[in-house]
């Protein structure tokens, strides 16, 4: 240690700075040595049992099956106490009952799935046998965010799980209960080298990005994708984003307006908008803003008459969140837009987490609303004239990671199927796509890449290896050089007819 006798206060300050980030430096270390002898070991347990059978996976789902019935109320509390106020039915309903979904789902079709498939041998090949067999690719890293720390971390793990990998899992800083108890879940019902739970901010989440997983699966924002996708790129680690964006809803003229703004409502509600594919914008033919307003008030007040006090309305997570989003909204106001505030029973929000529902018209372009995913209880409206108007003000913008069209007409329906891009889509319906395990769920562009969930899960945590077997009879010995040989000559003019046309 330098003696400090002497210095001044600058050189005493940055002296004290330089021991503060070299103290830091220790502690990064010491996380990436951890993390990569964390790595280490699991890879090594995988090599050592390659090819896990359909009952030692099945074996792997039950004790995730068991661990998540036995922390269920647990974890409900930790995910509350995270928010600082979340319904425990939401928790249950979209975060717990998915997982157990997702298990059973995978349980059921895992024979299926594992099975080699058969494929055509070309001419070429005559007597050999093509099949591809869907093989573990070893140790998957996931990396969670905060607003479904459950569902998030271990929707995942069941895909990684079937297909025979073990899973190191980031949770978010965001949600440390919640990820102090899936360690303690986690490590009680699997060994440290099957699954493991890292804890930590973003140091943390950097060195964990930079490890030479077998595949990465990050979900959280597009602007911290990139980074992740960089970093991954270093080790050739094939990723899946699963990212954000802004997910538009359009009303056709012909639906009930009343009937669009309840549906929309139930899941602009949940979790307090912070939920990657709530409705993030409506569009609505410019006569009926107000009308839409109008119910779309109606049916958020009948959900949550009041919000201050009530248990069932989520609170923002952070002081930073709430802080952003009032400034979203602060900047819509003083560039012209108009609010609605949803407040029933006329409650005073100040300095707290909890922020009621605003319903935002007269909305521009270039509002932080439009521009930015606004991920919280803020609602623009934005009106249309033609439905290609509004199909153009979509495709002028990212590409969503999902998109809501209420229409009973099946005809434009397919229209905007044909002429939007997006991860999914929902028909007079808002986010239930997410739920349907035998569909993937991914984004596309900027709101992600890749799949998972059901057998897209599966496929995406395998690697589909090509296997050509060939049996007694030896076609090459037959065609091979020197070319120019009779039988040769014979297969390729018969091919050459058979490809005569088209
Ligand atoms: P975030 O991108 O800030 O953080 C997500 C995770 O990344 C956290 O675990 C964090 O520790 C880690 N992280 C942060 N900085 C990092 C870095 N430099 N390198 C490596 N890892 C880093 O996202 P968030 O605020 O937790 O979540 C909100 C975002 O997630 C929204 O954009 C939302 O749309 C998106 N999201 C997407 C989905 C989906 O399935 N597509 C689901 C939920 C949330």
């Amino acid at each position: 240690m330098l003696s400090r006798k002497g210095l001044d206060n600058a050189t005493l300050s940055s002296l004290k700075e330089a021991e503060m980030s070299a103290a830091n430096v220790v502690e990064i270390n010491n996380t990436a040595n951890e993390l990569r002898a964390a790595l280490s070991r699991m890879q090594r347990a995988y090599s050592l049992t390659p090819a896990p059978t359909r009952q030692q996976r099945i074996d792997r789902l039950d004790r995730l099956h068991a661990a998540i019935i036995e922390y269920k109320d647990r974890l409900i509390d930790a995910v509350d106490q995270d928010f600082d106020g979340r319904a425990g039915a939401e928790t249950l309903m979209i975060e717990l009952l998915p997982v157990l979904e997702g298990i059973r789902y995978n349980k059921k079709n895992l024979a299926k799935w594992m099975r080699p498939s058969k494929r055509h041998t070309p001419l070429m090949l005559l007597g050999a046998k093509a099949k591809v067999h869907y093989q573990p690719l070893g140790v998957i890293g996931i990396v969670v965010p905060w607003n479904f720390p459950i569902f998030l971390g271990l929707s995942p793990l069941v895909g990684a799980l079937a297909a025979g990998n073990r899973a190191m899992i980031k949770t978010s800083e965001f949600a440390p209960k919640t990820g102090e108890l899936l360690a303690e879940m986690l490590s009680k019902h699997f060994s440290d080298d099957e699954v493991v739970v890292v804890n930590g901010g973003v140091e943390v989440a950097t060195e964990f990005t930079k490890l030479p997983f077998d595949h990465l699966v990050f979900t959280g924002s597009t602007q911290v994708g990139r980074i992740v996708m960089h970093a991954a790129a270093d080790n050739l680690t094939p990723v899946t984003l699963e990212l954000g964006g802004k997910s538009p809803a359009i009303v056709h003229d012909s639906f009930p307006i009343d009937e669009a703004a309840k549906r929309i409502a139930f899941g602009k509600g949940l979790n307090a908008g912070q939920v990657c594919v709530s409705p993030d914008y409506i569009m609505v033919p410019r006569a009926k803003v107000d009308a839409f307003v109008a119910a779309f008030v109606k049916a958020f007040t009948r959900h949550y008459p009041s919000l201050q006090t009530n248990p069932d309305y989520t609170s923002i997570i952070t002081e930073r969140q709430r802080d952003r989003l009032l400034d979203t909204l602060r900047d819509a106001e003083q560039n012209g837009a108009t609010v609605v505030t949803i407040n029933p029973t006329k409650e005073t929000f100040d300095g707290t987490r909890k922020l009621p529902m605003h319903v935002i018209t007269n909305v521009s372009e270039d509002m932080r609303v439009m521009t930015e995913e606004i991920f919280g209880p803020l609602l623009p409206v934005v009106p249309y004239d033609t439905l290609d108007d509004a199909i153009a003000f979509v495709n002028d913008r990212d590409r969503p990671l999902a998109l809501y069209y209420f229409d009973w007409d099946k005809g434009r329906a397919e229209k905007i199927l044909q002429e939007t891009h997006s991860g999914g889509v929902c028909i007079n319906e808002v986010m239930t796509h997410t739920m349907v395990d035998d569909m993937p769920f991914g984004g596309v562009g900027p709101s992600g890449m890749g799949h998972y969930h059901g057998k897209e899960g599966f496929l995406n945590f395998s690697k589909a290896k090509a296997v050509v077997r060939k049996g007694w009879f030896d076609g090459n010995a037959l065609i091979g050089a020197p070319w120019g040989n009779r039988a040769f000559n014979l297969f390729i003019k018969f091919q050459l007819r058979r490809f005569r046309k088209a």
